[in-house]
């Protein structure tokens, strides 16, 4: 036994014979594991999930708990990649949340196209390290090329535009992060710096900090302006950058959740004849998280650029949507802004953990500059110059080869099916006397409650009411989840013609192209059933 060669409990030692085996090639027994689960997985996707992942299962989360808590790290193997791969299928899967199911429609997580667990795998095997062209070399450069087709979907630039700037090293008409928390952080992160240039004495915000960049301007306050329907990774950026969350003011929405444009023209106005304030950024919504609404986004830019202020439109989930000629209109003014996030993981149907933010201005993320002795040096064409990560993967690999299997077309087929499909659930849900339509759905995002018919014009205080319901609709929603059938989420929203108050609603997110009216139908008939016998609880008759 020579000092590498330790044997364990299982009879399995970490020795140079099995270290080899690992990286070159798999012994017999996982080759044969890892074939027959793999077809499954690669070729049969659908099937495998349908069998092997449960919504939820009857093993509750403390005694799951119990199972995952032996904190030991052992010295020796424990088990073999063939054992590891049937306990993943076999122990994990099951017990993990069928997110691919049509009935799962409340989240803003779904069923992916098969061909992208390859794309992944394919990008892993590669293992390129974006952070620099030594570890990527054409990978950084189609990076760059599909940002660049992102980017001419969204602001629709003259093709001159692209030309000089698609492969230019100076340029950054985008960049991927992890998703999008990380791609709003960064558009407020370029909007930070560029409010609070150099100047004699003071070399800038990212250089010296933010008390000295609030003395050199003279400024008390730094704000972001976004609606309250705004996501709150807004607030954690606010966090992130110095400016403290509750500078990112949450403004008023108008019945439609869209942000109130007379309190925003306010706002700006107070703020910017204010010398102590500072604007960082106002931010649209195209696509609310829980409402799937709009912001008015051409109204907002004339805004933005009266007040010269930084305009970053948070198209997390709306972006695919400029892929449908049919709705893509429900955008306009998005192409003013001057940068935009997009989340990869949702309607561009990736696997999780990529986000895009995009610049109008291909050079305005050079107030987040970075170089090093060993990689992005000056001058060079490395993608980590203008980054938030260090080192990353080449999702750009995934996304580029989606696009073009896809095509515009086929991404607009999944975004018309699910706006065409919020419609119509939104009639369903109106012609049902013990619903409540909370919401209409402007993409494919509606919010609803169950509201027994007989408890509406009841002559009790509507104030007592309105708590019986928020505990109805949250017990509902738990015990439908616990029922592991179907799922919905929710969330707390004002209701129409009562701004004054949140009320406890459900939430469908319709962005699965397998969930058609008849399954939305049956989780309807389901709700009523829960609702029926909660509402007898809740308030007897
Ligand atoms: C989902 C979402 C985010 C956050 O994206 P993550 O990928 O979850 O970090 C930000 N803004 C909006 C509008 C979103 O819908």
């Amino acid at each position: 036994m020579n000092a590498f060669t330790r044997e364990g409990h299982s009879g399995l030692r970490a020795d140079w014979e099995a270290l080899e085996r690992v990286f070159i090639s798999p012994d017999a027994a996982s080759r044969a594991t890892l074939l027959k689960y793999m077809q499954q997985i690669l070729f049969g996707l659908h099937d495998f999930l349908n069998t092997n992942v449960g919504i939820t299962e009857a093993i509750d989360l403390k005694a799951l708990s119990e199972q995952y808590s032996d904190t030991r790290l052992p010295d020796n193997p424990e088990k073999k990649l063939s054992d590891i791969i049937t306990d993943l299928i076999d122990q994990v899967a099951p017990r993990a949340v069928n997110v691919a199911s049509p009935y799962f429609v409340g989240h803003m997580t779904s069923a992916i196209p098969f061909f992208m667990v390859h794309l992944k795998t394919i990008v892993a095997a590669l293992n390129q390290n974006v952070i620099k062209l030594e570890t990527s070399k054409v990978v950084s450069i189609i990076e760059r090329q599909v940002l660049a087709k992102v980017h001419r979907l969204m602001f629709r630039r003259e093709e001159g535009f692209y030309d000089k700037n698609v492969q230019a090293p100076d340029a950054t008409l985008g960049l991927f992060t992890g998703g999008g928390t990380s791609a709003n952080l960064f558009a407020l992160w370029v909007a930070r710096n560029a409010a609070f240039p150099r100047k004699p004495g003071f070399a800038g915000i990212e250089a010296d900090g933010m008390p000295a960049a609030f003395r050199a301007h003279g400024v008390a306050h730094a704000h972001v302006l976004v609606s309250r329907r705004g996501h709150y990774s807004l607030a954690k950026a606010g966090g992130v950058l110095g400016l403290g969350n509750r500078n990112v003011t949450p403004l008023p929405v108008d019945q439609h959740h869209r942000i109130d444009l007379a309190a925003l023209e306010q706002a700006l106005e107070t703020l910017s004849a204010s010398p102590k304030d500072r604007i960082i950024a106002v931010v649209g919504i195209a696509g609310a998280t829980e409402t799937g609404t709009v912001d008015p986004l051409p109204q907002m830019a004339d805004l933005c650029r009266r007040h010269g202020v930084h305009f970053h439109v948070d198209a997390a989930w709306g972006g695919p949507v400029m892929a449908s000629r049919r709705h893509r209109d429900l955008l306009e003014g998005i192409e003013r802004a001057d940068s935009i996030t997009i989340d990869g993981h949702k309607q561009f149907y990736m696997p999780m953990g990529c986000g895009m933010v995009l610049f109008r201005h291909p050079h305005i993320a050079d107030v987040v500059a970075y170089h090093a002795n060993y990689v992005n040096r000056e001058g060079s064409v490395d993608l980590g110059i203008r980054a938030l990560a260090g080192s990353r993967e080449a999702s750009s690999l995934i996304l580029d080869s989606a696009l073009k299997i896809m095509g515009k077309n086929g991404y607009a087929l999944l975004i018309d099916h699910g706006i065409r499909l919020a419609k119509d659930f939104a009639a369903e849900i109106r012609r049902r006397p013990d619903f409540e339509l909370t919401s209409e759905p402007e993409l494919n995002i509606l919010t609803y409650r169950y509201c027994p018919h007989g408890w509406r014009n009841l002559p009790a205080d509507t104030a007592i009411i309105e708590d019986r319901l928020d505990d109805l609709n949250i017990r509902l929603q738990r015990d439908q989840r616990e029922a592991g059938r179907s799922f919905v989420s929710r969330t707390k929203l004002p209701l129409p013609g009562k701004m004054d108050r949140e009320a406890v609603v459900l939430r469908a997110v319709l962005m699965n192209p397998m969930t058609t009216l008849s399954i939305l139908e049956k989780i309807l008939d389901e709700q009523e059933r829960i609702g029926a016998r909660l509402a007898k609880e809740i308030l007897p008759a």
